[in-house]
């Protein structure tokens, strides 16, 4: 089969891999339709450090070709959605109240991380009937596949900054992920929500989800700008873009008491740090979380009720389609360059 991925470090394109082998309690899926995400060029870009000969991916919606005989959910034609995160539910690391880190730190980010992702004729899911989840009816596959990360990593943001009723919430970065925060914080009760970020696209999509507030991290400093529009600070900040010094503004702008809940993901070569005065001196009782994307069939089948039942309208991100796995390729430099139009990408396969 053909996969479109990391040959090398900064060096993409298609490479011929064996199918995947279908383990005990696994399937293998073929896509119907994929996503690039912007950890997919992070990747290639050794954000995660040096990778070869990796299929990349890790967002899709696709149809069961072949699944194992201790499979009892899913049979040979279901259309399914696939997390992307998908936990071996057997592992310690997963009993306690996160299920990404199964065997050790985003152990349970299996595309990319042990194995290949996506963006392929096949790929191999472990776990089926504890990762997979039916496409519901009443919800497009393309709606879908924008829950399995972009919605779970963008609520997730918005679970760890203890967003309250009336809270003034800031977002930091609205690509997709951001995106998903705001409409996230807009769900659970936010009442202003500043969301910083300069793409049109972006911004319009923004106050549609919830913004109340747009500022631009090209007008200046954007600890005064907030400050300043706060009159004293947010009661949470989440960092969903921007680069390394992003984490010492969120902590800046947080009042006293407050939440700091990063989704971004920095590189392996960046250092965070902040100046003590920004954390209180130690003593603000100011919360630093940074989680990553949770995932498993219960907690996608979560999202996709939001969809279903007309909370969020994910279809709001895609602003690019295209038909055939051979475009996968260019959905990917769409992805990995950003222009200004851009939000999201989406390929349907037949
Ligand atoms: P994206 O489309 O690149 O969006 C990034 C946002 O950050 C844009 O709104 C951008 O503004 C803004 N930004 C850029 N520089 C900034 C600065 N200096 N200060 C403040 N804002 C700035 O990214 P995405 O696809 O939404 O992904 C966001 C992050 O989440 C990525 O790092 C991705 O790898 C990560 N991610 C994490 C998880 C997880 O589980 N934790 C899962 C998926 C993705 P413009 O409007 O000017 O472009
Ligand atoms: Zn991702």
């Amino acid at each position: 089969m053909k996969g479109f991925g990391m040959l090398a470090l900064n060096k993409a394109g298609w490479i011929e891999k064996e199918k995947p082998i279908c383990g005990a309690l696994d399937a293998i899926v073929h896509p119907t339709v994929l996503a690039p995400c912007s950890s997919d060029t992070h990747v290639l870009h050794g954000g995660s450090g040096e990778k070869e000969n990796l299929i990349l991916g890790h967002e899709a919606v696709g149809k069961v070709v072949e699944v194992d005989s201790l499979v009892n959910k899913f049979k040979v034609g279901d259309t399914v959605v696939v997390p992307c995160v998908t936990p071996n539910w057997l592992a310690e690391g997963v009993q306690g109240e996160y299920n990404a880190h199964d065997e050790g730190f985003m152990g349970s980010f299996k595309f990319l991380n042990s194995k290949d992702g996506t963006f392929a004729d096949y790929f191999h899911v472990n776990h089926a009937d504890a990762n997979l989840v039916l496409l519901p009816e009443g919800v497009s596959p393309e709606a879908a596949v924008m829950t399995v990360d972009m919605m779970s990593t963008g609520f997730h943001g918005v679970e760890n900054a203890n967003v309250e009723f009336g809270d003034t919430v800031v977002v930091i970065g609205i690509g997709p992920v951001g995106l998903m925060a705001v409409a996230g914080a807009k769900l659970k009760g936010a009442g202003r929500i500043i969301a910083v970020g300069t793409r049109p696209n972006c911004i319009a999509v923004a106050k549609e989800y919830g913004a109340t507030d747009i500022i631009s991290y090209k007008d200046g400093d954007i600890v005064q700008q907030i400050m300043e529009l706060t009159k004293g600070g947010a009661d949470s900040v989440i960092i969903a873009g921007g680069n390394q010094d992003s984490f010492r503004q969120a902590i800046e702008m947080t009042k006293a008491g407050g939440y700091i809940s990063n989704v971004n993901f920095f590189d392996i070569q960046e250092v965070l740090s902040m100046p003590a005065l920004s954390w209180g001196l130690g003593m603000a009782n100011k919360t630093i979380r940074g989680g990553f994307c949770p995932g498993g069939a219960l907690r996608i089948q979560k999202m996709l009720d939001v969809v279903k039942y007309g909370r969020v309208d994910t279809t709001k991100l895609i602003t690019h389609r295209f038909n055939g796995i051979e475009k996968i390729e260019d959905a990917f430099y769409l992805m990995d360059e950003k222009p200004k139009d851009l939000i999201k990408p989406v390929i349907f396969i037949d």
